[in-house]
């Protein structure tokens, strides 16, 4: 289908991007447009205006900074699975960013479109709620801080403020770790994804599919902090879940699939 007409601005800088948001037409911020453009296509969106922030180099990055790694919100994800700095001290995110659909997809798309847009079956946010991740917004009244588990707001609905620029992504220092996603075709989304890595000092569990926004397995994370062992804490990952039922599976086979998934993602990440 043809997008309902739309009037575009390209942004020159964050602030500019603020402004237009504020312009008083219903507008929506265009990073790499490979969420945002097929909504559009199939006139589930339709928004008056379109805010180009896709040239804000300035906002596409990777740094560290004390024990944790700052990532613009720009940056796109070809250059995050190849960040040698990323995949040195963070490598689980470089690894899971590597799954996520095939090269052209990972040559627009970028790591805070994926936040922003909160489809439950995208990678990038399990692997930033198992890490803890903090996201960095601008808005009209300012910068603030959020933890990432608080701008999930629902399905494709986010709780950032429609004026608010998602600038940075900050996740801990971390090594090893383990993401498995199975997809009936190879470069498809997940039918069920599970991430299972060391947050300061406990194990983390993210489910990709299993509900409205990304997850954490919080009966898995318990069982391992009372000393079960893998196989007896993944019983416990379809717990507070509500996986969807679609044409890749039924509820009932993604409940059953997260738990064999948990199992190796949790030994994967032993081992
Ligand atoms: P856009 O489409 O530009 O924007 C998405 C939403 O976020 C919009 O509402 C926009 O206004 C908002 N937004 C964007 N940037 C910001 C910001 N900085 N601050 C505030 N709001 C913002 N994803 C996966 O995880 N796994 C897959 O296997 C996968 N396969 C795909 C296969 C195909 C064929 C396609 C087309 C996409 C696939 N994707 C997959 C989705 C891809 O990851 C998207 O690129 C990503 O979800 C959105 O990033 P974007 O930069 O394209 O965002």
């Amino acid at each position: 289908m043809i997008p309902a007409t739309f009037d575009y601005e390209l942004a020159e800088s964050v602030d500019h991007a603020i402004e237009l948001l504020g312009d008083g037409r219903d507008a929506k911020l265009l990073a790499g447009g490979h969420s945002l453009l097929p909504l559009m296509r199939l006139r589930m969106a339709r928004p008056e205006l379109l805010v180009d922030i896709g040239r804000l180099s300035d906002l596409s990055y990777v740094r560290e900074d004390g024990d944790t790694i700052a990532i613009g919100a720009l940056t796109r994800y070809h250059d995050l699975q190849h960040d040698e700095l990323l995949r040195s001290a963070c490598p689980i995110l470089a690894e899971v960013i590597g799954t996520i659909g095939d090269p052209q997809v990972r040559h627009r798309g970028t790591i805070g479109g994926s936040v922003a847009h909160t489809d439950p079956a995208s990678d990038a946010p399990t692997i930033l709620l198992a890490l803890d991740a903090e996201l960095v917004a601008r808005g009209p009244g300012g910068e603030r801080t959020l933890p990432i588990a608080e701008s999930f707001a629902g399905f494709l609905q986010t709780a950032l403020d429609p004026q608010e620029v998602l600038t940075e992504i900050r996740v801990p220092k971390t090594s090893g770790g383990a993401y498995q996603k199975f997809s009936r075709r190879a470069q498809d989304w997940a039918t069920v994804g599970v991430c299972a890595v060391q947050v300061n000092g406990g194990v983390h569990v993210g489910l990709t599919n299993m509900g409205a926004t990304a997850l954490r397995a919080s009966g898995v994370e318990e069982a391992l902090a009372s000393g079960a062992d893998p196989a007896a804490a993944a019983e416990r990952a379809a717990e507070g879940t509500s996986p969807p039922s679609d044409h890749n599976g039924s509820a009932e086979y993604r409940e059953h699939l997260v738990k064999v998934l948990t199992k190796r993602a949790l030994e994967e990440a032993q081992s």
